[in-house]
């Protein structure tokens, strides 16, 4: 649920909440041309202190989507950025969830976007553990999807398009009609792919296994940062592809995105994973402290607001 705060910052300014608004028949509504982000801004717990995760990196991907998407992005990644700390500071928010639109707005109607202006928001609220708030702690129960992650040629997994959603929105509502938390799709040739909003990991015999992007998924953030965090902590770690058994018979798994962080799954299809394992819980441990500022030689990926 969307906790209202007092700016949305768009297309240069900041407006208030409630004149935050588009025209019924802007471009993106009818036909999902429009790319987004999601970052996370942290409070340091017990201090006066928040930081942005990884802001560069996000605004970098921002402007992959749109160079892939074909869409005239009209700032730059340092400009998001000074705009995402501007709307940040004028909500005197100390921790928020941080959503940059870019979108086709008012202007034609037709598949054939020419003409159609291209709007930027950049909005920011408070927003709680995505999976809930048990799910960081304890675990998550997933099932596989009967829908298919889309492949690496129709909407291109690489692009966070608003169009991909409808995919994930198809796969997330046919997992809670089934009593699972969160859905794991598989790609067109059978192979897991990831989440309706986080990549995936297992763990086996020591190994941390995650699957590589040709097989077709979001080229996520919070996906490189544990990659790097395993390997600070000599966690052998590859990408490879990975079949719903490597789910089932896996000793650990868990989903990870700037929303759902890194959260431990305890079953998948209803056979157990059990209990958040060793190597989990120290990836877990090291992505609080890294987000938290307390290690020193990631002090590039934390802007303070
Ligand atoms: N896959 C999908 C489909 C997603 O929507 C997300 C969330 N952006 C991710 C993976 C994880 O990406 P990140 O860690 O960059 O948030």
């Amino acid at each position: 649920d969307i906790t209202e705060v007092d700016y949305i910052w768009k297309n240069g300014e900041l407006v208030p909440w409630a004149e935050a608004t588009t025209h019924v028949l802007s471009h993106s509504l009818h036909y999902g041309s429009g790319v987004f982000e999601g970052i996370r801004c942290y409070k340091v717990p017990d201090e006066d202190k928040s930081f942005v995760f990884r802001l560069r990196d996000h605004m970098e991907r921002l402007h992959r989507s749109c160079k892939i998407a074909q869409i005239e992005l009209p700032y730059s990644v340092d400009e998001l950025m000074d705009a995402t700390l501007e709307v940040i500071h004028a909500n005197k928010l100390p921790a928020c969830y941080i959503r940059p639109l870019v979108y086709r707005g008012y202007g034609v109607m037709g598949v054939d976007p020419t003409g159609a202006p291209v709007d930027v928001v950049i909005a920011v609220w408070p927003w709680d553990a995505y999976l809930g708030a048990d799910a960081l702690e304890n675990g998550v129960a997933v099932g596989i999807s009967s829908w298919r992650q889309r492949s690496n040629n129709a909407i291109p997994p690489a692009v966070k398009a608003t169009a991909s959603y409808m995919n994930s929105i198809l796969a997330k509502m046919e997992a809670k009609a089934h009593g699972y938390a969160e859905a794991i799709m598989l790609n067109e040739a059978g192979l897991v792919c990831e989440g309706t909003g986080e990549n995936l990991f297992i763990a086996r015999n020591g190994v941390l296994s995650t699957p590589p992007l040709s097989d077709g998924l979001l080229e996520g953030i919070t996906r490189d940062t544990v990659l790097c965090l395993a390997d600070d902590l000599e966690i052998p770690a590859v990408e490879e592809s990975l079949t719903r058994s490597d789910l089932y018979i896996a000793d650990e798994v868990f989903m990870t995105g700037s929303a759902a962080e890194l959260t431990p799954v305890g079953s998948v299809d209803g056979r157990v994973v059990g209990k958040p394992g060793e190597i989990t819980r120290a990836l877990q441990d090291r992505f609080f402290d890294l987000v938290y500022g307390r290690i020193d030689e990631y002090a590039d990926w934390l802007t303070e607001v």
